[in-house]
């Protein structure tokens, strides 16, 4: 096997070749990033052919689609493998072979609930209970849904989004709303699996019989009820070959359990293990630079790792003055290292929140530079926040826009009912009128009428303004700011992220000379957007952007890490609960170890004129200890945020003596605090 293999110019070390080779009983490799897990597992389902193992039989499972597509690919070119091999063995993720089973086992094709309409069904059965909505808060009920119902749950499981009784209330209200449109969800088909096999002895010995070595990539992202299945089909023979690294776990907040891979021997205790210890995609200056940081973890399991690669060198590390400029130095150097030979799809710039990703694409657009978008389409403009700003603004070009002036009619209150709305809609397509015209001719009430007449001034103000000092209007002086704030308030929401966001709208404005060129800028962008990810020549050789999470278990020649700095990387919803620092710190030992010669990671100094600081992974990685850092408790200025026990999150206004004045954000007024008290507390990002 290996002969053949060689012939071809790869040589397989030692360790690597003991896994590929094993072809009874339970396996288990760990290890840490770029040592050939991936590679393993596809070669050894090749192995397995070559020993005359049937197709199949051999079931192979990963994490993403695009990830199992990959090694069915790279299967296709094994020496030996035909055709007939290729398409008879099983590539697929946990989901696709589930619903795969399901389908062929009641016969028909189950339909499966659109994520989108699941996402809008959460959201109307929180409002419906009167629980907070944002779209956060959406996403985190769904993820906790997902581990209440394919987890067993520990006593001390905590949702993250709302309190558990009141989850399993959405729960009940999200079955019946499944019921009720005939839908099952990707849970479901786990779930149903499940319970075929443990009512079903026929069906589960069919199973057996048919996946007799089944091969898990990535299996520290593995969720309780995967695990339960799979070991229900590999029993009794137990050919069960797992990989996996638990420093790469990044899904816990889904179910994903690293335990499973660190229990695995305790589970098959016959099983064989091999251990992984040289890195083929990465620098050894990356590979220590990724060490460094990731030791600063408890409870892992340790991991040496020797690299063999020579070109490139060690980690870039940059802080330009601000976003912009980081988004011009991503581009300038992906210029000129393309000058020196490389292609687009060598390069992939990666980011902890989509967010991160407006200037980047701003900055690719403005050179020509091809991209693809990893997580799909991600228009920043088309954030609801966004979208209200931006009608505020077409409402100034456009004084007939009825559709723009409904969306921000009550944006902030102006006790406008859907009734007068819809005439104003009505009269402004029938007689053309501009809106405030279609208003008078509505007859309204006074104290509605005192409220139109002032949004009608603001209108003419805005007009007159570049477009930074129009958003800043809408803010500030026609009250968007404090409606956002009120509304956060009153569902009792976090509306930090929310002014993130408009922060960024605010900054993303600036330079244009007015809004009607500001709106075809956004206009543009979302063409552009939509042609980067359907224009096929593009997709060919085009840069990467992506999200850490999505781009696990990948590799590029060149990584640009942007927004390390604190608040971003880690995020700051980690830092003000100090909860899962450790899994922020395995997403970075992620982001970094994508990169094979060049790794390029940018702390810009500033964001939407706020200062930041650079990422506490950095200040580790930049030690010169073995041993992990200790983060020293730091002295308090005023600009911090701090997170008080009991009132939550403040900003230091001022500091005298053994005194501070905070300005809570769920209170109103300045608080003086005893220094010492807020020492016992938490800093959560200086000034
Ligand atoms: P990750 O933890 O990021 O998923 P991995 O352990 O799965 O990484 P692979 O993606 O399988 O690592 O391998 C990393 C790179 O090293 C790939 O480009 C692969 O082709 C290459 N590689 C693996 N083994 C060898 C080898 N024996 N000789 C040369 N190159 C190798
Ligand atoms: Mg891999």
């Amino acid at each position: 096997f290996f002969k053949s293999i060689q012939a071809k110019g790869l040589h397989y070390n030692n360790s690597q070749q003991d896994a590929i080779t094993h072809v009874e009983g339970p396996l288990l490799v760990v290890a840490g990033p770029g040592s050939g897990k991936t590679s393993v597992i596809t070669a050894r389902a090749a192995h397995l052919i070559y020993k005359g193992i049937t197709p199949s039989n051999i079931l192979v499972i990963t994490f993403t689609r695009a990830a199992a597509n990959e090694m069915k690919s790279r299967f296709k070119d094994f020496p030996g493998i035909t055709q007939d091999h290729y398409s008879k063995t099983e590539f697929g993720t946990f989901h696709s072979t589930f619903y795969k089973i399901l389908n062929s086992y009641y016969g028909r094709h189950l339909p499966v609930l659109d994520q989108k309409k699941g996402f809008s069904a959460v959201k109307n059965i929180l409002k419906a209970l009167n629980e907070p909505v944002d779209d956060e808060i959406v996403q985190n009920t769904i993820n906790d849904i997902s581990i209440v119902r394919t987890s067993i749950l520990t006593t001390d499981f905590k949702p993250q989004s709302i309190s558990l009784s009141k989850l399993k209330r959405v729960l009940k209200e999200y079955e019946s709303f499944k019921h009720s449109v005939n839908c099952i969800d990707f849970d479901d088909m786990m779930i149903m699996c499940k319970k075929v096999f443990e009512t079903d002895d026929k069906a589960l010995n069919f199973y057996r019989q048919k996946f007799k070595y089944i091969l898990i990539d990535e299996f520290q992202d593995t969720n309780q009820i995967q695990y339960e299945i799979v070991k229900m089909l590999s029993h009794p023979l137990n050919n069960l070959c797992v990989v996996g690294d638990d420093d790469q776990s990044i899904y816990s907040f889904r179910g994903g359990m690293p335990d499973c891979l660190i229990n695995f021997k305790k589970t098959f205790s016959s099983c064989k293990t091999v251990i992984l210890d040289i890195n083929y995609r990465s620098t050894q200056e990356i590979v220590d630079f990724a060490a460094k940081v990731i030791i600063n973890n408890s409870s892992r399991m340790s991991k040496n790792l020797k690299s063999l690669r020579e070109e490139g060198g060690s980690p870039k590390i940059s802080f330009p003055q601000n976003e912009d400029l980081e988004g011009a130095f991503v581009a300038d150097t992906i210029e000129d290292l393309k000058n020196k030979g490389y292609s687009y799809k060598d390069f992939a710039v990666l980011y902890r929140t989509n967010i991160q990703s407006r200037h980047i694409i701003d900055a690719l657009i403005k050179r020509g530079i091809h991209f693809n978008i990893k997580d799909g389409l991600n228009n920043f403009y088309e954030h609801w926040i966004c979208r209200d700003i931006t009608c505020y603004l077409k409402l100034c070009i456009n004084g007939s826009d009825a559709f723009s002036l409904a969306q921000i009619i009550n944006r902030p209150v102006r006790y406008i009912t859907r009734e007068i709305t819809d005439r104003v809609s009505y009269l402004c397509a029938k007689e053309g009128y501009n809106v405030f015209k279609a208003f008078e001719a509505c007859g309204i009430k006074e104290f509605q009428n005192t409220k139109i007449k002032e949004l009608s001034k603001n209108i003419e103000s805005l007009k007159l303004m570049r477009p930074p000092a129009a958003v800043n209007y809408i803010r500030k002086i026609i009250g968007y700011d404090n409606y956002i704030r009120n509304y956060c308030m009153e569902s009792n929401i976090d509306f930090e992220q929310l002014f993130d966001i408009l922060d960024e709208y605010e900054s993303s404005s600036a330079g244009f000379l007015n809004a009607y060129e500001f709106l075809s800028h956004i206009h543009e962008m979302s063409l552009k957007l939509k042609e980067s990810t359907q224009n096929k020549a593009f997709i060919k050789d085009s840069i990467t952007l992506s999200t850490v999470h999505s781009a696990k278990g990948l590799e590029f020649s060149n990584v640009f890490l942007i927004g390390a700095v604190e608040g971003f990387f880690p995020h700051k919803k980690c830092i003000k609960t100090g909860e899962h620092i450790d899994e922020e710190r395995r997403l970075f030992y992620v982001a970094v170890t994508r990169a094979k010669n060049n790794l390029f990671i940018c702390a810009p100094q500033s964001r939407n004129g706020a200062k930041q600081a650079a990422s506490r992974f950095l200040m580790e990685a930049s030690s010169n200890q073995k041993e992990p850092l200790r983060h020293k408790s730091f002295s308090l200025n005023s600009g911090d945020l701090i997170s008080h026990k009991i009132f939550g999150t403040g900003k230091i206004m001022s500091v005298k003596k053994d005194l501070i004045s905070v300005l809570f954000y769920n209170r109103k007024g300045l608080k003086d605090l005893d220094i010492e008290t807020c020492v016992d507390n938490k800093l959560i990002e200086k000034s």
